[in-house]
């Protein structure tokens, strides 16, 4: 190992080419280094700078002229060697699930134990010789001659557990590249490319013994690795903005978004619609229909979809929670025709602004049914301020009202009005030979049969203890006389039904017209009154109008 120094150097092609592959890497390191959004940004720049040590390595291995010159720098690659499919596994990892977060430093520094115990192994390989043979001796006698390696039993640990971190990597990107769509499985479909590169020079190299410029051959294919990269980034526009940027924004956003297929399987879903649904892994190309939460619901209205146009209101009912759901198909415009790729979902969060309309339309559903009661009321109040309840005709508080009418539509019409003023005749006798009682159903027979006497435009009014108010609108003194006298002779022919047996009961009636003789309805009345006076004076069971006045 100490006479490195003095073994002498010389540049070779080979060594040229790894030094302009080893300032690629660093620029890619660098780029990367500054993209924000990049999964497995930490892990990718580790990777790239043990490929790094790599190839310093295999450069100073290749161009230091001395045998055992040449094994020092081999051994020293060997960190090298083992991290950069260490780092690239968790690299692939991080990048195919989306982690942003680096790699905790404990995570890192565990990592790192086997490779630097592998790289001490190599190291102390003079003492023990598991690692390179016995056999292990230049190719020729000519200076610089690049070495063959005899591999022993540490070596092909070594190389073992690279081969494990390898498979894991072609297991993720190929596992990614399956479960995914369009341009997605491209992206991995180029992964499983890059990674299957260097794992095939180095199997070639470990296996069959092949080597490039006398070396084996896995640092060159770096070369590859980084034009590939150069090319997925520069032409492909991998982790381009535009992508990341709409990938960013489904990731930022509240609401759940899926896209599915056209066999309804699900191949994209932001995380609030993982979130939403409880699923965490494993969930790419599963049905719609088996999503937990609103997957039956939301194949339910893909499946009704062609009859609704617009935006569809989605209830869980598991989660009690509201969404609104935007349909729209991810189509591709063909010369041929359009070509539905998918669709995409778009689930919008409405509970709370539902749960206020549903509150509203149960607030204002109370306030109508309170108004409808207050409405019934009032018409009840209206009714029984303005009828007697004993005999169920209008009281006098109506009286003013009417009569105002009725004047005003005969001051119009040029048409006469008549009232009758009616008492009924000894009607206290009545009350004290059968009872009060008695004598109140003899007023509600009295009722009923004025009622039953009167005409549509007709009105009748209880004004006082036995006393009633007719008011015939239209009546000349002649058709009153008659209709009142015929009233009369009904009331006297038709005895009255009480709870104390059947009473006789006759009343007297004095009329009063409009215009001839009174104006206003007090004039009348008095007019009324004088008349009944006279009715009941000549002898009671009679109806007067003072008819000569005219
Ligand atoms: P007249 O023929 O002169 O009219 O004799 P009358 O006994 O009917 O005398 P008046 O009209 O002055 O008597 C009214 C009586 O009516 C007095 C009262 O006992 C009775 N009365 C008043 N209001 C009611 C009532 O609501 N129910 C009953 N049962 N009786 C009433
Ligand atoms: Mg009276
Ligand atoms: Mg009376």
């Amino acid at each position: 190992m100490n006479m490195c120094g003095d073994s002498g150097w010389v540049l070779s092609v080979p060594v040229v080419l790894t030094g302009a592959v080893c300032i690629g890497v660093l620029l890619l390191a660098r780029w990367v280094n500054r993209q924000r959004y990049f999964p497995g940004r930490e892990s990718f720049i580790v990777l790239h700078l043990a490929s790094l040590w790599w190839m310093i390595a295999a450069s100073l291995e290749m161009s230091t002229q001395g045998a055992s010159c040449k094994v020092f720098w081999a051994t020293m690659a060997w960190p090298g060697i083992l991290s950069v499919p260490t780092f690239w596994a968790v690299f692939l990892w991080q990048y195919v699930n989306s982690v942003r977060q680096p790699l905790p430093l404990s995570s890192t520094l565990g990592l790192t134990v086997v490779p630097l115990l592998i790289w001490l192994m190599a190291l102390s390989n003079p003492w023990h010789g598991l690692f390179y043979g016995a056999g292990t001796a230049p190719l020729s006698d000519a200076p610089g001659s690049p070495i063959r390696y005899q591999h022993g039993p540490l070596f092909y640990a070594a190389a073992v557990y690279v081969y494990l971190f390898m498979a894991f990597c072609m297991g993720v990107v190929l596992r990614a590249a399956l479960v995914s769509y369009g341009v997605h499985r491209r992206h991995y479909l180029a992964f499983v490319f890059v990674t299957a590169v260097p794992w095939v020079a180095n199997i070639s190299y470990v296996v069959f013994g092949w080597m490039l410029f006398g070396f084996d051959p896995t640092p060159f294919s770096f070369t590859f690795t980084l034009l590939a990269f150069a090319w997925l980034i520069v032409g492909v526009r991998l982790f381009d903005l535009l992508p990341v940027a709409r990938h960013l924004l489904l990731e930022a956003l509240l609401d759940p978004v899926l896209v599915v297929d056209p066999q309804l399987r699900v191949i994209e879903a932001n995380p609030a619609a993982l979130k939403l649904s409880g699923l965490r892994s494993g969930w790419q190309g599963r049905t719609l229909g088996d999503w937990p939460v609103f997957g039956g619901d939301l194949s339910a209205l893909l499946a009704n979809q062609a009859r609704v146009e617009q935006d569809q209101l989605l209830t869980l009912t598991s989660s009690a929670r509201y969404f609104e759901v935007r349909i729209r198909a991810i189509e591709r415009i063909t010369r041929t025709g359009t070509t539905v790729l998918g669709q995409m979902l778009y689930l919008r969060d409405v509970t709370q602004r539902h749960l206020s309309e549903l509150k509203l339309a149960e607030a204002l559903a109370v306030s109508e049914e309170r108004l409808r009661t207050i409405s019934s009321l009032h018409e009840q109040l209206q009714e029984q301020a303005l009828c007697d309840p004993l005999t169920g005709l209008f009281n006098r508080r109506y009286l003013d009202e009417f009569f105002g009418r009725e004047l005003a539509r005969a001051q119009r019409e040029h048409s006469p009005i008549a009232l009758a003023l009616i008492d009924l005749d000894h009607f206290k006798r009545l009350n004290d030979e059968h009872g009060h009682l008695a004598g109140d159903d003899v007023l509600k027979g009295v009722a009923q049969l004025l009622l039953m006497n009167l005409r549509s435009s007709d009105a009748v009014f209880r004004i006082g203890g036995e006393e009633f108010l007719l008011i015939l609108p239209g009546a000349d003194a002649s058709e009153a006389c008659n209709r009142l006298e015929l009233i009369c002779s009904r009331l006297a022919a038709t005895p009255v039904i009480t709870r104390s047996g059947e009473q006789r009961v006759t009343l007297s009636a004095g009329l009063a017209f409009w215009p001839r003789q009174g104006q206003v309805l007090d004039e009348l009345l008095q007019v009324a009154d004088a008349a009944l006076y006279e009715a009941k004076r000549s002898g009671r069971n009679r109806v007067f109008a003072q008819l000569n006045e005219a």
